[in-house]
């Protein structure tokens, strides 16, 4: 999930998230259903400026799920980026959160959790109460 910073902070010391390049001949063209890992739509209107995501999953998964974006908790969920299923991991302590990463995309990240290391390298920006 990804979080636009929206506050008149400069964003400069927000560590961007690398994703590894997908090596499968066309598989960039595309982002992915989350809930089936199949192709989801173009990735063309991703490359403008402010592109606007609405819909992560096929319109099937929608029904299965009853949301637009992201499967219901507990359910397998797919790579957006290249379809692949994404790692679960739940991280420890008083307020457990879970975690669906793809090792293909953030082998880095999906490494850390898989050694129990949640912390984030760099301080998330909280979360904003509007909207
Ligand atoms: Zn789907
Ligand atoms: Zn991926």
């Amino acid at each position: 999930m990804r979080f636009s910073s929206s506050s008149g902070r400069p964003a400069s010391r927000r560590v961007p998230e690398i994703f590894t390049e997908d090596p499968r001949p066309g598989a960039g063209q595309f982002v992915y259903c989350k809930g089936c890992g199949e192709p989801l739509e173009s990735r063309d209107r991703f490359s403008r400026s402010r592109p606007v995501v609405t819909v992560m999953m096929c319109e099937a998964c929608r029904v299965v799920h009853g949301h637009d974006l992201i499967p219901t908790p507990g359910s397998a969920t797919f790579c957006y980026r290249c379809g692949g299923p994404d790692e679960v991991f739940v991280s420890t302590g008083l307020w457990p959160e879970t975690h669906h990463v793809c090792p293909r995309c953030l082998p880095d990240r999906a490494d850390r959790y898989r050694r129990g290391d949640f912390a984030p390298p760099e301080r998330e920006a909280a979360p904003a109460d509007t909207g």
